[in-house]
């Protein structure tokens, strides 16, 4: 089962400098919130509890309404819904509630303690800094960033990439609540980024373009810069965050590319497949037992990110 110990020592990279895809995805602590005379709203009426800013009542129940959707779908299709709290914060709010590591940076989504998440009501500076400078980009990809996260007066934002990874941070508290084995730091990003992106292929693909291009960007473009590109570093350095912020930020993007050629190969039954495949296989297995185990029983494709990661 995935606990937060795992994550106990990322504590340690916080005095490394958080810039461009900085920490990007995913991060947890031990941060002890208290929930008494909370300077929040709360939205009513929903199976997950809702807290937001005042003032943001509107954006908080665009999020409620997806992730609410997305609860739905997940229960359907794996038989499980867990007990999680969102925190939609404005940058006042922002340092009382966010995990004490990301205090300082406004904007990151992160799954607090497997029961609380939080995420941001406002664009901010952190999202502003993944946007590249669209001067140096090919005409064709300045077209499918507009497309992706351009906003009516002309100007890009990746809040419509930055509101998806809510999801991806739920989807942590899905394995950890229900006891699903992920067995290796690839596989447990992985999971919640097959999650992520069988609910919008399956219930919103309009939103697919905000989900696929800005890692599509990243990863088609040329790795000498990253020091660790192979899936052996991944699972050494992730503890620690060895590999830095930027390295980290890349090998997420290509788990987003791996769900989606995951779904794409093999549909939402991958998912279901692969949940209980976990569920069921708690034992320790060598890397090559696990490839197996996922070519097997689940699809090879899935196995294919093991084994096929750079090719
Ligand atoms: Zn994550």
């Amino acid at each position: 089962m995935t606990t937060p110990a795992t994550h106990q020592s990322f504590s340690t990279f916080r005095k490394t400098s958080l810039s461009f895809l900085s920490l990007l995805f995913c991060y947890f602590s031990f941060a002890q919130l208290t929930t008494k005379n909370l300077p929040l709203e709360e939205l009513k009426g929903f199976s997950q509890t809702y807290y937001y800013s005042p003032g943001h009542e509107s954006r908080a129940r665009d999020i409620a309404r997806f992730m609410e959707n997305a609860v739905i779908f997940f229960q359907n299709e794996i038989d499980f819904t867990p007990k999680t709290k969102l925190f939609i914060l404005a940058p006042q709010h922002w340092k009382e509630f966010a995990a004490q590591p990301l205090q300082e940076v406004y904007g990151f989504p992160h799954n607090i303690d497997y029961e609380r998440l939080a995420v941001a009501s406002e664009d901010n500076d952190f999202w502003r800094s993944f946007l590249p400078p669209t001067d140096r980009l090919p005409a064709a990809l300045v077209l499918q960033l507009r497309k992706a996260y351009g906003k009516n007066d002309g100007s890009l934002s990746m809040m419509p990439f930055f509101d998806l990874l809510g999801l991806h941070e739920m989807g942590h508290s899905y394995t950890a609540q229900a006891g699903v084995k992920m067995h290796r730091h690839w596989m447990e990003e992985l999971f919640v980024n097959i999650m992520l992106h069988t609910y919008i292929a399956e219930k919103q693909p309009e939103l697919l373009p905000a989900l696929e291009t800005f890692p599509d960007m990243v990863i088609n473009a040329d790795t000498a810069e990253f020091q660790f590109t192979s899936l052996e570093d991944f699972e050494r350095l992730y503890p620690t965050l060895g590999m830095g912020p930027k390295n980290y930020g890349w090998y997420q993007c290509k788990l987003h590319a791996a769900a989606k050629d995951i779904y794409n190969a093999g549909g939402k039954r991958v998912l279901i497949r692969l949940w209980k495949t976990l569920k069921n296989h708690q034992e320790e297995m060598s890397d090559d037992v696990f490839a197996t185990l996922l070519e097997k029983e689940v699809h090879p494709v899935v196995a294919n990110v093991y084994l096929k990661w750079m090719q």
